[in-house]
């Protein structure tokens, strides 16, 4: 359905149908509603600027979940689910106009076990992580939007984040237990999934079902101090950062590292760091504090930065200056630039990191996160680019891929061409059984277009 025809939908007599159910109908909300931050890629910004649901409707439970579905499947209008809208790709846009289905009401926090909590979709991390902290266990690992993501939209349209250095990326067997989910049906079914089938919803982008309730995976909350430690020049701070991270030793959560000039972009460090400085920004577990400090010794680093797990409870968050709050800040003070995800091969001497840091200079500059995949220790990277053409930046992302580092682009609204190169296709067969209509986010999922009008 294309947006002209969605428009042509008497919307009051929807709206009449979804009597009980917030709707929010006012056009400013609603373009608001129909955002992302793919305004992060001057790509995207050109091709989604425009697009706008009709209405936005804010369901508090799973029973006015599947009223809205049924709604939707019985005019033929196109649904696109949002969580915090803090997506980066146009993820949560709606390609076709239709309705916004808006999961920020169902929150509740349902049960906390040992090792596992049971959430509903539009609960905010920093929210599940606070109730679970109270029986000592906290989320295995969240997106530095931690404060205001929801997990529905961490799983529909996240990767990984703080906590990736321990417990590897969403995608990784463990990291998601169980969904459930509403399908897109005349009479809407509820599913759930457990074990691998949950990867038949998860990082799907709101394509193949709408997540009303997840079992997540928790991990032992430790008190974590955050710190900066700067050295002498780019590859020692690197190698630091995968030394760390192979340290088994050492618990942590969080190991990024930045190449001068960055700093000059985080305006709240101004008196803890200068643009020239090279640095690492770690969450380290308070016991291994001390033999932390051994290694920045080890390693010619010096601490310029340190709060206790009690300190970091107030003020600057170390956390949001990393992963793409990197990016965040540096677009505040100089909008043009943009960004790129990489993930290097793993090797301990870093050659290609170190290639690509003299190869691009002061065009691409160095942000790495190091994570954990497949068992061992790799530096991802969310280098931000200094923007010229979209030719250019297609070049930029073709040496990275020429030369062995895998990107995935941040510059698509098509799942196809971001991260995943191909549609998985379990995820592609249970779009079949739940939404054989394709009304669930349309324009995003390539392989269903093409295999409609083929
Ligand atoms: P939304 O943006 O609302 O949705 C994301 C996708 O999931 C959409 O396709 C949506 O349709 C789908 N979706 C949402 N809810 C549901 C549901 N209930 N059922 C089915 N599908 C659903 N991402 C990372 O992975 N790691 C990071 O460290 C990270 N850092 C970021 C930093 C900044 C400054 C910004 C702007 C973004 C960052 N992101 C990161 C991207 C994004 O913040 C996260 O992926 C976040 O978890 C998305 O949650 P959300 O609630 O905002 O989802």
């Amino acid at each position: 359905m294309t947006v002209a025809e969605a428009r042509s939908i008497d919307w009051n007599a929807i709206v009449a149908e979804l009597e009980g159910i917030e709707v929010i109908r006012d056009a400013v909300q609603v373009a608001k509603l129909s955002k992302d931050y793919y305004t992060y890629s001057p790509l995207l910004q050109a091709q989604l600027n425009n697009k706008v649901g009709e209405i936005v409707v804010r369901p508090a439970n799973e029973a006015e979940v599947m009223r809205v579905a049924a709604l939707c499947v019985k005019h033929q209008i196109p649904l696109t689910v949002r969580g915090a809208g803090t997506g980066n790709y146009g993820q949560c846009v709606p390609m076709r106009g239709g309705v916004i289905l808006d999961m920020t009401k169902m929150q509740a926090v349902k049960w906390v076990k040992p090792g596992i909590a049971c959430v509903e979709a539009g609960a905010k991390l920093a929210a599940i992580d606070k109730q679970t902290r109270e029986t000592g266990w906290e989320i295995r690992m969240a997106p530095s939007t931690y404060r205001t993501a929801s997990i529905g939209g961490f799983i529909g349209g996240g990767s990984g984040g703080i906590g990736s250095i321990t417990y590897g990326l969403i995608a990784d067997r463990g990291n998601l237990l169980a969904l459930r989910v509403v399908t897109m049906e005349e009479n809407p079914r509820v599913i759930e999934l457990r074990g691998d089938d949950v990867y038949k919803v998860a990082h799907a982008w709101g394509t193949n079902g709408i997540i009303t309730e997840l079992e997540i995976p928790l991990t032992a909350a430790y008190p974590w101090s955050e710190l900066i430690v700067t050295f002498p020049d780019f590859m020692t701070a690197a190698r630091f950062g995968q030394t760390l991270g192979d340290s088994d030793g050492m618990i942590k959560k969080l190991i990024t590292i930045f190449a001068a000039p960055i700093p000059q972009y985080f305006a709240a460090l101004r008196n803890v760091l200068t643009p020239e400085q090279h640095s690492a920004f770690v969450m380290i577990a308070e016991p291994c504090l001390e033999s932390f400090g051994e290694l920045v010794k080890e390693f010619g680093g010096t601490i310029v930065y340190q709060k206790s797990a009690q300190e970091a409870t107030k003020g600057v968050v170390l956390g949001e200056f990393t992963w793409n709050h990197t990016t965040l800040h540096a677009r505040s003070i100089d909008p043009s630039i943009t960004y790129l995800q990489t993930i290097f091969p793993a090797d301990k001497d870093l050659k290609l990191v170190e290639h690509m840091y003299h190869h691009f200079g002061d065009e691409v500059m160095m942000h790495l996160e190091f994570i954990r995949a497949k068992g061992t220790v790799v530096p991802a990277a969310l280098q931000l680019v200094r923007y010229t053409t979209p030719d250019r930046l297609n070049e930029i992302m073709r040496y990275h891929e020429e030369h062995g580092a895998f990107i995935a682009n941040p510059h698509t609204f098509i799942i196809e061409d971001g991260g995943r190169k191909t549609i998985d296709p379990m995820q592609l067969q249970f779009k079949e059984q739940v939404d054989p209509a394709g009304l669930l986010n349309p324009g995003k999922m390539r392989t269903w277009d093409e295999r409609i009008e083929g």
